[in-house]
């Protein structure tokens, strides 16, 4: 008898081929369009342009009509992940008015295809307190900003140290520390320095020991690698608690991006989704980073080494990365 197995195997191999080829293609081609369709962002100072379609926008200033899709489900922050003694639950706030904050390259491919946008105001209030609060906190406000404010194309999340920095031009020195209870403050200069390595380490280690995770002992809380610093203006300057008269910093061309990070009157109150601590009273401070009576810190005072917790209350700030601008 006749066997077709080899030309029917054949052909389906052909076929399987010439089908992976066209699969291949449409992919290429796709990539191809996004790559056309999407934006390259530049900056030069306040103003951000594409060079593809010639669309442009001043930071802080210019507005985007952007609406979140209101969430299916009530979004909650549950007091084992607060440390706050009860559960809290959100709703999106009307209203909102949408801000270009700046650029970003959120694929990493070394192009600044999307707009980044932020809330003209803080909104929502949300508290912690504590360890649990400093051990969740960061994951929390970026879900919480996730659930209420975006949509079917767009994530929001909350906003970074990186990015306020990012927006006023400014380049921390490193983590900040303090020998005399408050009097003086220096810098280590960089964020790895371990805490057990300075020379007030002695003085924290014989006030407590206690780590936010629990652990609480003199090894874990020695590994800690002082990351905290606060700069505000003083003059017309920006400057950090260790560096108080450094005149790297003018603030007389961010004076729209000073008050949309720290308010008209230096009156906003927010949390920023990254972990900081410093040093102070012989202590090991922790806490989320935040934005304050005029001041952007990037530590905080939710939990110290000799075992205090505190309840701190603050608002959020949602930044959404724009592919499309609507
Ligand atoms: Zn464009």
């Amino acid at each position: 008898m006749f066997s077709d197995n080899g030309i029917i195997k054949k052909a389906q191999e052909a076929k399987d081929t010439w089908e992976n080829a066209i699969q291949k293609e449409n992919n290429e081609l796709k990539e191809l369009e996004n790559e056309m369709n999407s934006h390259i962002w530049t900056q030069n100072g306040n103003k951000v342009t594409c060079s593809h379609c010639g669309l442009n926008y001043e930071i802080a200033k210019s507005t985007i009509n952007y609406i979140a899709k209101l969430p299916q489900n009530n979004v909650k922050l549950l007091s084992d992940k607060s440390g706050y003694i009860e559960n809290q639950t959100f709703l999106p706030e009307q209203d909102i008015i949408w801000v270009v904050l700046g650029i970003s390259d959120e694929d990493k491919d070394g192009i600044n295809e999307s707009l980044l946008i932020t809330t003209r105001e803080p909104v929502n209030n949300v508290i912690f307190y504590g360890a649990t609060g400093y051990l969740y906190g960061v994951d929390e406000i970026n879900r919480i900003c996730k659930e209420l404010y975006s949509n079917d194309e767009s994530v929001a999340r909350s906003i970074t140290i990186e990015d306020i920095n990012n927006t006023l031009n400014y380049v921390p020195e490193g983590g900040v520390y303090t020998e005399d209870g408050a009097i003086t403050w220096k810098t280590t200069g960089n964020f790895t320095t371990k805490v057990k390595t300075l020379n007030i380490w002695d003085n924290i280690k014989s006030s407590g020991t206690k780590t936010p995770d629990g652990i609480n002992t003199e090894d874990a809380l020695g590994e800690y690698e002082l990351n905290g610093y606060s700069y505000g203006i003083k003059d017309e300057y920006l400057v950090s608690r260790s560096n108080p008269t450094d005149i790297r910093y003018p603030t007389t061309k961010i004076k729209n991006e000073l008050e949309l990070i720290l308010g008209p009157q230096k009156n906003f109150e927010y949390w920023v989704a990254s972990n900081g601590f410093y040093i102070a009273y012989n202590q090991l401070s922790f806490g989320i980073s935040n934005v304050g009576k005029g001041w952007i810190a990037n530590c905080g005072d939710l939990f110290s080494s000799v075992g205090n917790e505190q309840q701190i209350e603050g608002k959020l700030r949602p930044v959404v990365a724009l592919k499309k601008v609507p």
